[in-house]
């Protein structure tokens, strides 16, 4: 029985679905066809409260579980996230509009597999211990305490579980905003973490625009923010929690690097191209969107990914063979349209796509722009969308200092078959996550996250237990203890 696309309640505070339809109301559209299939409630004063209440009551007897014990709930969830994973990755698709062909395998599975790494990782967590002559000293490390996660609506489910799954391990309460363009699945992995075995309060979602995100952040009890978002969203909310000292992990917007050089294997950097810009419809963040080609692949490069676009299944996300789904919303779409009419206007020229086509839905056929200068919009600026800017280079040098010259650093890759200079190019790179003949893989057990404008802290790994808990030093002193007077 797949799931109903309209939840239960709204949010989920203290283990149970709760309701207050005081709160404005957000609609919740298919993109692939505009219709309603739901409405959720933004969160009012008085649920936030709640949330918030609970979370801090919950927190402080979660945190002095064994890891065993915390680890346990987290790898049953992700046990039932997998025996679900078809029902939730049509739930996904109903919101999100990306292919059942992607969501099946990239957004409840990677919530599972965080789930799974970190539910693993929790009876790992410990200090140290520092002897010191007879003296001693050890570490131990200690949940932050209640987190907030604010979500992007890309990836719902995966962003809502990269989030929650490590901030659970380490002894921390969460709660969580989706994105109001994608409210539904949230709720879906507090319902399965509650049926884990999850305390009421460890894990809640509320509904709601960024000022729902805001009053969270304002708190004095929250003592962490984890944002996935926009730079413009990744500095309002930086700032407002620097103003109570608040830690904070920033995944940010990008406008990734990826350099094809004259020797690649043409096939695998056409397919790197296709999952660095066409992916969700584009709306990755990681998104290699500046494709920098050597001049002396570049006619080889350009026909083999138009012939290959020409296999791209556009439709009904719903359908198997469907691989573009629309865009998340009609809003986002006519964003892209304007970066695709500014394009054209400043003189990149459209090698495919650009166009709306005939059929419901806030669809975008894939767009590639060729001759892009480096002082084009589109070559400036993240679109969120299937467009694809290719620039043209001769040297290594010129492609690394090209590639840098962004104020984001998220991702870069690079297709080559010479080794040396492959590891001279992510060496160089200015960007968290680096990717050789390879494109947008992130799997949990390696590190994600951005440099400069792109974002502060990391996901994923156990570099992101780092970012979920803290040292406290403590000395023993073992002996008679002196002052000087
Ligand atoms: P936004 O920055 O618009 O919003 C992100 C979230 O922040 C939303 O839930 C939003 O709520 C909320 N928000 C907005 N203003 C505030 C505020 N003042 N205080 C607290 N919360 C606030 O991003 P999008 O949803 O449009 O997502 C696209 C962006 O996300 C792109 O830039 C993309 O690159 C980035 N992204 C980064 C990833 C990464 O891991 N580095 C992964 C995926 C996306 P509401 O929507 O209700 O306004």
């Amino acid at each position: 029985m797949p799931y109903a696309t309209q939840p239960i309640a709204s949010h989920f505070i203290d283990g149970n679905y709760v309701e207050d339809s005081a709160g404005a109301p957000i609609p919740v559209i298919h993109p692939a066809s505009g219709a309603q299939i739901a409405i959720v409630h933004s969160a009012t004063p008085a649920l936030i409260e709640r949330a918030l209440a609970a979370a801090t009551r919950a927190q402080r007897d979660w945190a002095v579980l064994r890891g065993v014990e915390r680890g346990r709930v987290l790898r049953r969830a992700a046990d039932l996230i997998r025996a679900r994973n078809h029902d939730l990755s049509v739930l996904e698709t109903m919101d999100t509009g990306k292919p059942l062909s992607e969501t099946l395998v990239a957004d409840a599975t990677s919530a599972a597999d965080a789930l799974e790494y970190f539910g693993g990782l929790a009876a790992t967590l410990s200090g140290e211990h520092i002897q010191l002559g007879t003296d001693f000293a050890y570490t131990r490390r200690e949940a932050l305490g209640v987190c907030v996660g604010i979500g992007a609506w890309n990836y719902p489910t995966q962003i809502a579980a990269w989030k929650g799954a490590p901030a659970l391990a380490c002894g921390n309460a969460m709660i969580f905003k989706p994105s109001e363009n994608t409210p539904l699945c949230a709720l879906k992995l507090a319902e399965i973490l509650t049926e884990a075995g999850a305390p009421p309060g460890i894990y809640n979602v509320l509904q709601g625009m960024g000022q729902v995100g805001a009053a969270l952040i304002a708190d004095p009890r929250v003592a962490k923010v984890s944002l996935t978002g926009s730079v413009p969203t990744g500095r309002r909310v930086y700032a407002a929690a620097a103003a109570q000292m608040k830690h904070v992990t920033m995944e940010l917007g990008g406008k990734s690097p990826l350099v094809i050089f004259d020797d690649a294997d043409l096939d695998s950097a056409v397919s790197g191209a296709i999952l660095a810009n066409f992916y969700s419809t584009g709306q990755v963040c990681s998104n290699g969107t500046r494709v920098f080609v050597q001049n002396g692949i570049k006619a080889a490069f350009l026909a083999r990914l138009t012939e290959r676009l020409g296999d791209a299944v556009m439709g009904d996300p719903l359908d198997p063979a469907t691989t573009i789904g629309p865009m998340v919303s009609d809003r986002q779409r006519g964003i892209v349209m304007g970066y695709i009419a500014k394009g054209i206007a400043e003189g990149a020229r459209l090698v495919t796509g650009g166009t709306i086509p005939d059929r419901p839905g806030y669809f975008i056929a894939p767009t590639v722009f060729a001759d892009v200068t480096d002082t084009m919009t589109i070559e400036r600026e993240e679109i969120f969308g299937p467009v694809m800017a290719v620039l043209d280079f001769d040297t290594e040098a010129e492609a690394l200092s090209r590639a840098n010259a962004t104020e984001f650093g998220l991702s870069a890759g690079v297709f080559t078959r010479d080794i040396a200079r492959a590891h001279r190019m992510v060496a160089g790179f200015q960007a968290g996550s680096c990717f050789i003949n390879a494109y947008n893989l992130t799997p949990v057990e390696l590190p994600f996250g951005g440099s400069k404008q792109s974002g502060i802290g990391r996901e994923n790994a156990q570099a992101a237990i780092n970012h979920y808990s803290q040292l406290k030093s403590v000395y023993v002193g073992m002996g008679p203890f002196h002052a000087p007077y």
